[in-house]
């Protein structure tokens, strides 16, 4: 119970939150093929980067694989929302593996982008964290010719074949202001950098890191929905925390500890773009169990982004 129990909390929602429009649509294509397809469908990786979206589907009957040996010749299998790299599509024509693809349109963007780079004989510079699927992807497109940089400290370091030949690409998911950073350091060292026509980092992580940082301002504390591995997910707690609020993300209301929010009269909570709606729900409903609460709102965009499904699941 909060300690001055008579006056409500307020819990503010920041807006927009929770799913893109990418990620809808990853989700309801397996969803399409789970229903219109005899079984067993799998997934190549996580379909989007959350625990609960994907023990769903799991429920469902969707087969989860890390890699492509694991799927049966001649089954229907799905890329996941991040993009898989030229190799990983030549090894499912290869087994005559059924694919459908949910790379995320915007992901695709990027992977052209690296493609018609790469034709101009340029050595592409891909902003991004090593580990990550869609970063795996990207590289893929030219593994000889792309390098990767995370801080402005690894652009001090890069060697490339020809300084007056180099373009840069970016993850789609990473902060805004820190990625300004690394192409600032980019076009210190290389003048002639060229870069894409429009932002590579999306919509939705734009839109996200602006309503976190409006609601972040006026909490005592910050909620993020989302799992340890989305990447979106964790760029909005990191910079929740470097506005100067503390910021957890959770992956669901049970990760809530109630001393978080002890003391606390502004709770703000988010969700990444992976994670679903109702997880957001339920940690309103965590919060108004440890107190009363009035829940409001703030709105920093509108979205009304729409990506039409592949032809496959269109025509089932
Ligand atoms: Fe696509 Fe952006 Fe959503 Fe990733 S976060 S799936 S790039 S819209």
């Amino acid at each position: 119970p909060q300690e001055d129990g008579d006056t409500p909390r307020r819990v503010v929602l920041a807006d927009p939150r929770s799913y893109c429009a990418g990620v809808e649509r990853a989700i309801e294509i397996v969803e399409r093929l789970l229903r219109d397809r005899p079984g067993p469908i799998y997934v190549r990786k996580q379909i989007v980067h959350n625990s609960h979206v994907v023990a769903d589907l799991e429920s469902r009957g969707a087969e989860f694989v890390d890699e492509l040996d694991e799927v049966p010749t001649g089954s229907t299998v799905v890329f996941s929302a991040h993009g898989v790299s030229p190799a990983v599509r030549a090894a499912a024509e290869q087994r005559r593996l059924e694919v459908v693809d949910a790379t995320c349109p915007l992901v695709t963007k990027v992977h052209a982008e690296a493609r018609r780079f790469t034709a101009r004989g340029d050595t592409v510079v891909l902003i991004g964290h090593a580990d990550h699927e869609e970063v795996e992807g990207t590289l893929g497109e030219a593994p000889e010719t792309t390098v990767l940089v995370e801080t402005p400290q690894d652009v001090a370091r890069l060697e490339v074949a020809d300084p007056e030949k180099v373009s840069y690409l970016t993850q789609t998911t990473l902060a805004v202001d820190e990625t300004r950073e690394v192409i600032e350091a980019l076009r210190a060292r290389f003048p002639a950098l060229r870069g894409p026509g429009s932002e590579d980092i999306c919509y939705a992580t734009t839109n996200r890191q602006d309503a976190v940082a409006a609601v972040a301002q006026e909490a005592d504390v910050v909620l993020v929905v989302g799992s340890a591995n989305s990447s979106n997910s964790v760029r909005l707690t990191e910079l929740a925390q470097r506005l100067g609020t503390p910021a957890h993300l959770v992956d669901s209301a049970r990760d809530i500890d109630p001393d978080w929010v002890v003391g606390a009269r502004t709770v703000a909570v988010t969700a990444g773009a992976s994670a679903p709606p109702w997880l957001v729900e339920e940690v309103i409903d965590a919060l108004a169990d440890l107190g009363p609460a009035i829940v409001s709102e703030h709105s920093v965009a509108t979205e009304d982004v729409l990506f039409a499904l592949p032809r496959e699941v269109r025509e089932v």
